[in-house]
């Protein structure tokens, strides 16, 4: 396997100041996986394995849209229960999204087993998810050039401690800005940024600032690019996500160390793909997206960024 993305598969019921949707198919490894599958399949070579755990209520419809998008599924498990629902919504601007609810459901009781075929992949993502699944995936699996870690405010909250562990295995750190801020108590992004690249013993920390781009810190420099900008705002959720699987799907098809120049190709395509999901409700948008779409919106963001 090219691509492991361990993460969410969920049912989410969502309200945006463009409307409600329920029971939309979401998920930190649904939108990851998408995106990553799209960019496999531009690459020519889609060999990704999704690990995740759904209820008897997952819809095979929604297996199919990850078989048809070219994901591998033998790492889903099927379990009695329900599946994962998060309920939330977004305000205004919609930079911040409020959980309503989060019913773990299935979660509560899934400890992933990594299938065989997976346990080497090229690039493993952990997708946000609670960071003890991430190091069980971790302890099963190891990334033969790169892990990457995604989270959120919730497990800073309950898990922290177990986040703090989990972020030292990985090889990047994906986060947000407030994440970033909460989890070094220092409102001065910069600075919170070093203090959490001194935690975590060095690597790569990538930081989204929403709607102002992305700050990535690598051993080599600092990047720093702006969000592509979009006018068609629905539902932001599963932006990161999908920033996070269009990057891993990039780094997976490079060898050897991480330059600054490649680490900012990933970033670029990253958020050019991410620009997409906000779109639609759910994954409708990423996960129909044509290359066409893709490859005008990623000329205009380097005329926009001269990131030529
Ligand atoms: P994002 O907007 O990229 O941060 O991710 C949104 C997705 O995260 C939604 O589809 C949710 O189903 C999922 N999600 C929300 N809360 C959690 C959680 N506690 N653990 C895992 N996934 C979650």
């Amino acid at each position: 396997m090219d691509l492991v993305i361990v993460g969410s598969l969920a049912y989410d019921s969502l309200e945006t100041p463009a409307g409600t949707s329920e029971n939309e198919l979401g998920g930190s490894g649904s939108y990851g996986g998408f995106s990553a599958a799209f960019h496999a399949r531009l690459d020519g070579k889609p060999e990704i394995g999704i690990i995740g755990v759904v209820g008897e209520d997952f819809l095979d419809e929604h297996l199919e849209w990850y078989r048809k998008s070219g994901l591998d599924i033998q790492g889903i498990e099927v379990q009695p229960g329900k599946t994962f629902k998060w309920i939330g919504s977004y305000q205004g601007k919609m930079d911040q999204a409020v959980t309503h609810d989060t019913q773990l459901n299935v979660f509560e009781s899934f400890s992933p087993v990594v299938p065989e075929l997976y346990n080497s992949p090229k690039v493993l993502v952990c997708a946000n998810l609670h960071p003890d699944l991430q190091a069980s995936v971790l302890n099963q699996a190891k990334a033969r050039r790169v892990s990457i870690l995604d989270s959120m405010n919730l497990w800073i909250n309950i898990a922290r401690k177990s986040l703090e562990d989990v972020i030292k295995r990985v090889d990047i750190l994906i986060l947000n800005d407030e994440e970033v801020r909460m989890l070094t108590a220092d409102d001065n992004l910069i600075r919170a940024s070093q203090t959490l690249l001194s935690m975590k013993d060095g690597g790569i920390l990538v930081v989204k600032k929403g709607e102002n781009g992305v700050i990535a810190f690598h051993p080599g420099g600092i990047i720093s690019i702006p969000s592509y900008p979009t006018i068609n705002q629905v539902d932001p959720t599963g932006c990161g996500d999908s920033f996070a699987g269009a990057m891993a799907q990039k780094l997976a098809t490079g060898e050897g160390e991480i330059s600054v120049h490649e680490l900012m190709e990933s970033l670029v395509s990253a958020t050019v793909t991410a620009s997409f999901t906000i779109e639609s409700f759910g994954t409708d948008k990423i996960r129909n997206l044509q290359p066409h779409e893709y490859y005008e919106r990623l000329k205009h963001y380097r005329v926009i960024t001269k990131t030529f």
